[in-house]
Formats: C-alpha cells, structure tokens, sequence
C-alpha cells in the first residue's frame, strides 16, 4: 500500500488525523478491520471507505500490487487517449499509420460531436461514457474548461489538469451502480447547463465558472454506496472524524483537497487564492448534504419573496452556485425518460445493495434499502415529491421560467405520473416479484423529440 497511499497521505497534511486511524488500524488488523456486527470494510489509499467483502478471499497484499499497477496502467491509457482525443477535437487527426485503430477513431469522432451538443438537456452521458471508453469525466470536464478558457484565465498546466481530473475520475468507484465517475460528469454536464442561465451566465466570474464545474466533478469522489447512517452504525473511522455529521461530503472535499496538492494543480497561484479556492470548494460540496435540504431551500425561497438576490456580490454568487450543484446533483428526475429511468434503477440497486448488506450482518435495515418492501417507483414518487420538485419549483421562479427550466418541470411532472402508474401496477398487478421497468414509451418517444433549449 502502498506507495500510492504513501504519496497521497504525505502530501496532505491536514488530513493527519484520517491517517492515523488507518495507520492504526493496518498495524492492528494487517488491513483489514473488523467493524460492528462483522462487517468488514476494507481500505485502500488512505481513505478509501470501500465496502469489498470479497477481498476475504484474496491475498490482500498481492491484490494491492497488482491493482495498483492497474491504476498505473489506466491513467497512463487515459492520459494518451485525451491527449489523441484533444487532438481530434481541435481537427488536428493524426495520419500516422496505426497510430490509433479505426474503430477508436469512430467512437472518438462520435463523442467529439456529442461535445458540440454538450449544453443540450437531453444529453445521453451513458452513451458518452462508452464513447470515451469510461473517461466521461476527464473529457467533460477537459473541454469545458476549454470552452470557458480556465485553462489560460488560471495558466494551469495541462499536465498536471489531467493528473489531477485523472485521480477524480479514478478515485470513483466503478462497482457503485449510482455514486460512480459516471454521476459525476452526469452532475458536471448539468451544472455546465444551469451556469449558462442568462440569470447566473452573465454574472459569473471566471473562478465561480472555474469552482462550479470542480466541485460537481468532485462532489461525490470515493464514495463508498452505502450512507451516512451506516457509516455510522458501523462504526467506520470517517463517521467518528467527521464527528456523525456531514461524513460523506467532508470526506469528499477533503479528498479532493488532497488531490489537488498532489497533482500541484494551483501551486503556482498566490498562497491566500488557492486556499480560498479550497474553501470554496468545501462550502459547495457540503452543500449536497441533503439533510440541510430544507436549510438551503428556505433561504433560497426568502431570497425571491423578496427579490433580494444581488449577483454583483460575491457572497449571493456563492449561495447560487450552492443551489445550482444542489439541482444538478438532484436533477435526474428532470431528464428525459429514458435517461431518468436508467439513474432511478442504478440509485435504488445501490440502496438495495446497502440493504442486503445490513440484512446479511443483522443490522436493522435503512430506509428505501429493503428490496421487498420498497419498490423503485416509491422510492422515486417520494423523491421527487419531497426533495427534487419543492428545490426546482424555486429554480424554476428564478430562472424567471427559462426555457430549460420549462422543459425539466415538464419531463418532471411527465416522470412522477410515469412512476405513479407504474406504482399502482406494482401495487395491483405484480404481487411476486419487483417490477422491470418496461412500460412502453408514449407517443413522443420519452420526450426526446420535445423542444430541447
Ligand atoms: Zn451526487
């Protein structure tokens, strides 16, 4: 372990105390720790929460060393496959002879034309995904910084940009089948959307385009796909560093703080800017918590009751950028269909996940985790109703009803009362097993043909 941990640990200082406990507990355990009621959670990296019963039946160390080489492996391939792809996109194709095969040239092709489209409502990030051969995140978020010019605004080095949108992209967890690299530039891609609102677009800076766009590509890096509260109930060290509260969000600020100064990214910028920076970032991170829901709702709510946002002020720009990483990070039931429906499946797959692992270990089961008793489409009508329609019906007014903001209400409302039949047929029809999702698209094909902004 590690000297990629080794590396990561030394160059965060502030995180000391995290890696004490994992020092503790590898001098303890040789790695492996037992938590409450035997759940075994495994730890990689310094402060990787990952949840992996399977290593049980795997030498630990030999598995370190090759999965470490594996990682070494891919960010090389994907540091050569951007720079090719960044190439590509500016139309410089290289015609050196086998240089690349045909069939990678096709699917880069194909994404470097889905990035012409990148601000449209209905963009397909799974298709994406499998264009860029899982790199979604790092070319996202390569050619939005392009797009805004923060490569020349801040004189970052491009090398160290894609060491460190890399080490995000990677420190995502692949198995999660919702908290993955995936969601991540899902989030960015609508973040990049909402910062282009003629309301917010006019007034931004260059560094609150520069933090919006990093705080959604980091918002949820390393998450383990289980909550807060078993974090807590099992006893995991982030649960009792973070003192129960914010455990997730704190953990992925600081990792992302950790690899920003490992990858030097803001280095070479005056000590009091990057600090700054980092803090920011923080603050909309921690914003995602979505126990302080009702927090951010009510201010965001006396904000437009009495029509005092004033975007000229740093302070008001912020608490926008809160809101609009709040909407992206919640924004799945505003999509079309087809994409809204893949997120609901993964998001309640993971919780489901979460539940088998509590049922196996006898702890008492969590909300929304028990696959028997709580079906996608409740989860999803409760959703919506309690957290994504209340924030979006307050976008909604600030946008002063901007054409986006009238096409997510509509796939909104189109998917509750979608998630409502189907409910009722679960609840009526299917009374042996969970139901596939499989009703047929109306006419209109899921809103892909609707007037996209
Ligand atoms: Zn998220």
């Amino acid at each position: 372990m590690s000297c990629l941990m080794v590396e990561r640990c030394g160059a965060v200082t502030f995180k000391r105390s995290e890696q004490n406990a994992i020092h503790v507990r590898m001098l303890a355990d040789g790695r492996l720790s037992t938590g409450h009621a035997g759940v075994l959670l495994a730890e990689r990296r310094g402060s990787y929460p990952l949840i992996d019963l399977h290593i049980l039946k795997t030498s630990a160390q030999q598995g370190e060393v090759e999965s470490g080489n594996r990682r070494k492996v891919k960010r090389l391939l994907s540091f050569q496959r951007y720079c090719h792809a960044s190439r590509l996109l500016r139309g410089l194709v290289p015609h050196t002879p086998g240089s690349l095969h045909l069939l990678d040239d096709d699917y880069l092709g194909q994404a470097g034309h889905m990035l012409s489209k990148v601000g449209t409502w209905n963009f397909d990030i799974f298709l994406f995904d499998r264009l860029t051969n899982g790199n979604s995140l790092v070319t996202l978020m390569c050619h939005l910084f392009n797009v805004y010019g923060l490569i020349h605004h801040f004189q970052l080095d491009m090398v160290k940009l894609h060491r460190f949108l890399g080490m995000v992209q990677e420190d995502y967890h692949s198995q999660n089948p919702y908290h993955n690299a995936v969601h991540a530039a899902d989030v960015t891609q609508a973040m990049y959307c909402y910062l282009k609102e003629p309301k917010l677009a006019e007034q931004l800076s260059p560094l609150d385009v520069f933090l919006g766009l990093m705080a959604a590509a980091a918002h949820d890096v390393d998450h383990p796909g289980v909550n807060q509260p078993f974090l807590i109930k099992t006893r995991h060290h982030l649960a009792s560093l973070y003192q129960n509260t914010s455990v997730l969000e704190s953990h992925h600020w600081r990792s992302t703080v950790g690899m920003l100064r490992e990858s030097g990214l803001l280095s070479h910028l005056p000590a009091d800017m990057w600090q700054d920076m980092e803090q920011q970032l923080g603050s909309l991170i921690l914003a995602t918590d979505i126990s302080r829901q009702n927090e951010f709702l009510l201010t965001f709510r006396e904000h437009l009751d009495n029509q005092d946002l004033d975007l000229q002020l740093a302070s008001h720009r912020h608490f926008m950028l809160q809101i609009a990483l709040k909407c992206a990070d919640v924004c799945n039931p505003c999509r079309v269909w087809g994409l809204s429906r893949q997120w609901s499946e993964r998001v309640c797959e993971e919780f489901y996940r979460q539940g088998d692992l509590e049922r196996k270990f006898d702890l008492e089961i969590s909300p929304l985790c028990n696959q028997q008793a709580d079906s996608v489409p409740a989860i999803q009508i409760g959703f919506i109703s309690y957290i994504v329609q209340p924030l979006f019906l307050e976008w909604y007014r600030f946008t002063e009803t901007s054409l986006l903001s009238q096409t997510m209400m509509g796939h909104l409302h189109k998917n509750k009362a979608r998630w409502s039949r189907l409910r009722y047929a679960h609840t009526h029809l299917d009374t042996q097993t969970h139901p596939h999702i499989d009703e047929p698209e109306p006419e209109g094909g899921g809103g892909e043909g609707e007037s996209i902004p």
